[in-house]
């Protein structure tokens, strides 16, 4: 991340430009407009020039090289909160289209198991942060319930053998 005072020469199109009140927020840029989801600033590109000029440093984000459109892919609209968008464009700043792209095809074949707030803290917190890692719990899961079943069923056997024993004596 670099911080610059003024707009660089090819400034538009390939930074983006942090909220000149919150400074922690990207603004959501739309066209020529750029407005902050969270304190409400709005402002052109022009105006965000002429803060500039007039000495308000404004924090820029270097933007990280297009990715290129997945293989096979055709381009869709989709209705996405701006600040959902803005917090998968942070997760996944250089693979975002890939994974969306992975995430609709495994929704299209019934291939994903989605666990929404709860249930994915509850997992997160078991150090559980994937696919793999839950079928890797589940399996280990089931092993130990059979391990389990296997010993009640030889103290079974053994409190047989006892009574067995006892009666006898
Ligand atoms: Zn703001």
């Amino acid at each position: 991340m670099s911080s610059m005072s003024v707009f660089g020469k090819n400034a538009k199109g390939v930074s983006d430009i942090y909220c000149p009140q919150c400074s922690d927020t990207l603004l959501h840029r739309e066209y020529e407009n750029y407005s902050c989801m969270k304190c409400g600033f709005q402002s052109d590109y022009r105006g965000l020039q002429e803060m500039s000029r007039h000495g308000t440093a404004l924090k820029m984000q270097r933007k990280i090289h297009p990715e290129p459109q997945p293989d096979g892919t055709v381009s869709q609209a989709v209705y996405v909160r701006p600040e959902t968008w803005e917090n998968l464009r942070r997760k996944h700043p250089e693979n975002l289209m890939h994974t969306l792209s992975d995430v609709f095809d495994g929704l299209a074949a019934n291939g994903v198991v989605i666990t929404f707030d709860e249930d994915a803290r509850k997992l997160r917190a078991m150090g559980i942060n994937n696919g793999a890692q839950m079928v890797t719990a589940m399996e280990t899961a089931r092993m130990v319930e059979a391990e389990r079943n296997q010993l009640i069923s030889t103290l079974g056997l053994l409190k047989g053998s006892l009574d067995q024993f006892r009666a006898q004596g």
